[in-house]
């Protein structure tokens, strides 16, 4: 195939589309195909990290007294230039990070969806008033935005993630500094154009790229950012938590492990489909995606052959091929990152049922594929029973009664999401109640949050402070002062 000429994209800062203070660039690549470079960006420095918090800061003053509804209607425009451009930016977001078209759509949707969705929330968000003796008073709380927010995200949901964040950050009247994920920059920069096109004042929403190692550091410590909503790995959350000030909000959204347990009264190939689906789709790179079954002994050889059957027969390629079901990882650090798992599986002592290898031909040569890989003989204590691999593997571990799946089901350090499959109401509602899990679901796939209800988890895999998603999503952006007023 005759590859066109590289475009070369922008960062925009103080409403300029500009590249970085050194001049240099980085490259997005396709992983289904690594011949092919979806763009060319400005590899940013502190130096423009530190120009885009000014900004952002300048900024501030204006669009946190800018009226709410003008705010509103400038994030339902910019939905509906997402919705006007589905195809082309679900095509480039599948070119981009791998995932396969028919999710890229489904994120460009949703994305649209959550700017609508706080455009018409934050309209009537506020404080509240309270009882007072005192009878010629009034005591109220204001909400205020918070001033400058950096906003930090991962590459596996690259504009849904960001739009969760963006949207309440400025519906509230916040100023933002957004640094994507290196691996994703394009998709990012189509939500930034939209917004700028929908009438985004100069400096309220301020664009960044580059490695987050090189130019990260401002966007934490920085005296003017208010606060830091970032997602992405644990190991990153820390460092970033352990940089920032006494005063400085945070919300981090990190890892999972997440468990479906399958009891003995549960539906076999429901189960299955549930595992393959969490477990498979976006190839097993979803934080709430399916890593490990937790199924009783009595139904562990059934769900095992329909769940290597049914893998087997996954159509794995390009995700622009509308047939094909599990797309590429999404760089090679991940395809290196889940392949060393695979290895460290077998080495520990677990079975590879089937996967874990690249598959044959032509084809899969040119991108990080990957066959969704199995594990059983998994025993809770080894490391991929413990860790994040964050690729298409699943782990069965084997067990003999419903205490005995929860105490390995929580036997980990993340709390992400959990499911069960039962048909049976009692044990699904101990089951709720005692999963370490900030979602809990029944007969339903790990993965998968409504955009209007919380979101975030427990233990390692969230800063314990403020939920994100939903109408609850909107007070980590704002602050409240009270008032007394006496007349
Ligand atoms: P990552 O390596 O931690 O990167 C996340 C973001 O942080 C990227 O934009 C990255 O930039 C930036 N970054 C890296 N070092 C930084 C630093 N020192 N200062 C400031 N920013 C820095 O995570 P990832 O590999 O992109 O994403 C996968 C992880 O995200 C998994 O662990 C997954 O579970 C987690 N995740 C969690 C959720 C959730 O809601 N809980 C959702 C999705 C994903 P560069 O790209 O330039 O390195
Ligand atoms: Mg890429």
């Amino acid at each position: 195939m005759l590859k066109t000429e590289v475009k070369t994209f922008s960062m925009l800062i103080d409403g300029q589309w500009t590249e970085s203070s050194n001049g240099k660039t980085f490259d997005s690549v396709n992983p289904a195909d690594i011949t092919d470079v979806v763009g060319r960006f400005p590899a940013g420095t502190t130096e423009d990290a530190i120009r885009a918090i000014r900004a952002a800061e300048a900024a501030f003053e204006s669009w946190s007294n800018t009226a709410p509804s003008k705010r509103a209607e400038i994030l339902k425009k910019a939905a509906s230039l997402l919705e006007n451009r589905v195809e082309q930016y679900a095509e480039e977001l599948t070119r981009e990070e791998g995932k396969i078209i028919f999710l890229a759509r489904a994120e460009i949707k949703r994305s649209a969806a959550t700017f609508r969705f706080y455009a018409e929330e934050g309209l009537s968000f506020g404080g509240e008033t309270y009882p007072v003796d005192d009878a010629n008073s009034v005591v109220y709380s204001i909400r205020e935005p918070l001033g400058v927010v950096s906003v930090i995200t991962p590459w596996n949901f690259p504009i849904s993630i960001p739009s969760r964040k963006i949207a309440p950050a400025l519906i509230t009247g916040n100023t933002v500094v957004f640094k994507p994920a290196s691996e994703t920059p394009l998709i990012a920069l189509r939500l930034v154009e939209a917004l700028v096109e929908a009438g985004l004042p100069a400096g309220v929403l301020n664009f960044v790229t580059g490695s987050g190692s090189q130019l990260g550091d401002p966007l934490a410590t920085d005296p003017a950012i208010k606060a830091i909503t970032f997602t992405g790995s644990t190991e990153t959350g820390r460092a970033i938590q352990n940089k920032v000030s006494l005063t400085t909000r945070t919300q981090m959204e990190l890892g999972g492990k997440n468990p479906i347990i399958v009891m003995e009264d549960g539906d076999i190939d429901l189960a299955v489909n549930l595992t393959i689906k969490g477990g498979f789709d976006l190839s097993g790179q979803a934080c709430t995606g399916t890593s490990r079954v937790i199924v009783m002994r009595a139904k562990a050889d059934e769900f095992v052959s329909k769940l290597v059957e049914k893998t087997k027969q996954l159509k794995i390629g390009n995700g622009l091929d509308e047939s094909v079901e599990v797309g590429p990882l999404a760089n090679e650090r991940q395809f290196k990152t889940v392949s060393e798992y695979v290895r460290i599986g077998q080495e520990e002592g677990a079975k590879l049922q089937i996967g874990g290898m690249r598959p044959e031909g032509e084809l899969y040569e040119k991108g990080y594929y990957l066959q969704p890989a199995v594990f059983t003989d998994v025993a809770p204590n080894m490391r991929i029973a413990q860790e994040e691999i964050f690729g298409p593997v699943i782990s069965v571990l084997t067990v003999d009664s419903f205490e005995e799946a929860i105490r390995v089901a929580n036997d980990v350090e993340y709390g992400l999401s959990a499911s069960i499959v039962t048909k049976d109401i009692a044990t699904a509602s101990r089951f709720a109640k005692r999963i370490q899990s900030g979602t809990v679901k029944v007969n339903r796939t790990t993965t998968g949050n409504l955009i209007n209800a919380p979101f975030g988890g427990l233990k390692n895999s969230s800063t314990s402070t403020f939920r994100e998603s939903g109408r609850v999503g909107l007070e980590f952006f704002t602050q409240i002062k009270m008032v007394y007023l006496g007349y």
